[in-house]
């Protein structure tokens, strides 16, 4: 099979691999699309260090070619998404079903070959059947989607509350829609305007650039009391998180699914006398059907997110590409 194999920092080349063979509770998937997203592009360049030769990728869907020993599902032909960190399954966390916190998580892409190949081995309970007559690209970004499904979720956003959305990547695109989708009225904060027409093509209801004014006044505005209810920061900065906290009222939620790497100050001060609720998520624990269903009902359009597109042989291109800013999800077709 072929396979974009990494050697080392920018040392990816397309070539020619051993198919991996399922063993016992594993499923082997042909890949049709494979999305690429901000933690390949940090492997890429070396900046998240693994052990090479490694093959990246994560956010795919695909069929799958055969299964292991002991595999009664997924099916052979059976059309798949995948859940791409699987746990140990044996450990106080995973045992009481915090699975996405387990300290032995295994990450495809990462920690085991992943899916910038044509085949690619995974457990067969990281495969969730794809709903019928919803085209592959438009459940390629079911991965990012199950993070902010969780998100949201851990906001406990009801519907009449408003929210807001820090950030109009990837995350942030998906965020306003699955808050829209629980009732909620969507403001979108991005420190620039260019996502702006799509985010209200998507739903958000209103936008602003962290440039032009006082956010506080802005939440207050949008929510006609306080701040808004509940606030989903998707960006994954140190400001980011401070935007979070400028935008909800006193007694609002904070929900951090961005992961800032950077150390940040926070006035807690603000967070004790507003008695705001600051709460993380990490990436998803049984949200992939959840996100799936969202888009085959429509309530999440994912579509109008990819922006490129590129061959498996030009996937040094899809890098590049990957940093312009006119791309929001580059897509590898299989
Ligand atoms: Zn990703
Ligand atoms: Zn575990």
């Amino acid at each position: 099979m072929k396979a974009a194999i990494l050697h080392g920092p920018r040392e990816l080349r397309v070539e020619a691999a051993r198919v991996p063979e399922p063993g016992a509770d594993q499923a082997l998937v042909r890949v049709a699309v494979a999305g690429l997203c901000g933690t390949d592009y940090s492997i890429f360049s070396g900046d998240r260090p693994v052990t090479y030769p490694r093959v990246m990728g994560h956010e795919f869907v695909g069929r799958v070619e055969a299964v292991g020993p002991g595999v009664t599902t997924p099916r052979v032909g059976d059309r798949v998404a995948i859940e791409p960190n699987y746990s140990c399954g044996a450990c106080p966390l995973c045992r009481e079903g915090n699975r996405n916190l387990c300290l032995s998580r295994t990450a495809v892409g990462i920690d085991v070959d992943g899916c910038f190949a044509e085949l690619v081995r995974v457990p067969a309970r990281c495969c969730w059947a794809a709903p019928a007559g919803v085209a592959d690209e438009d459940l390629m970004v079911t991965e990012p989607l199950a993070v902010v499904v969780r998100a949201v979720a851990r906001g406990q956003v009801r519907a009449g509350e408003t929210a807001a959305v820090v950030g109009a990547g990837t995350l942030g695109l998906l965020a306003l829609q699955v808050l829209r989708a629980r009732g909620a009225r969507v403001l979108a904060v991005s420190r620039s305007a260019r996502r702006f027409t799509l985010a209200r093509e998507l739903g958000a209801e209103a936008t602003h650039a962290v440039a032009d004014g006082p956010l506080e006044e802005v939440a207050r505005g949008f929510s006609r009391r306080e701040g808004v209810d509940c606030v989903v920061e998707t960006a994954g900065t140190p400001e980011a998180v401070a935007h979070a906290l400028a935008l909800v009222r006193p007694g609002g939620r904070v929900v951090l699914t961005g992961l800032p790497h950077d150390p940040t100050s926070v006035r807690f001060f603000s967070v004790v006398r507003r008695e705001v609720t600051i709460v993380g998520s990490m990436i998803y624990q049984d949200e992939f059907a959840e996100a799936m269903r969202l888009v085959a009902a429509g309530h999440v359009r994912t579509g109008p997110l990819i922006t490129h597109r590129f061959a498996l042989d030009e996937i040094e291109r899809a890098f590049a590409v990957h940093r312009e800013p006119a791309s929001i999800k580059v897509a590898v077709i299989l």
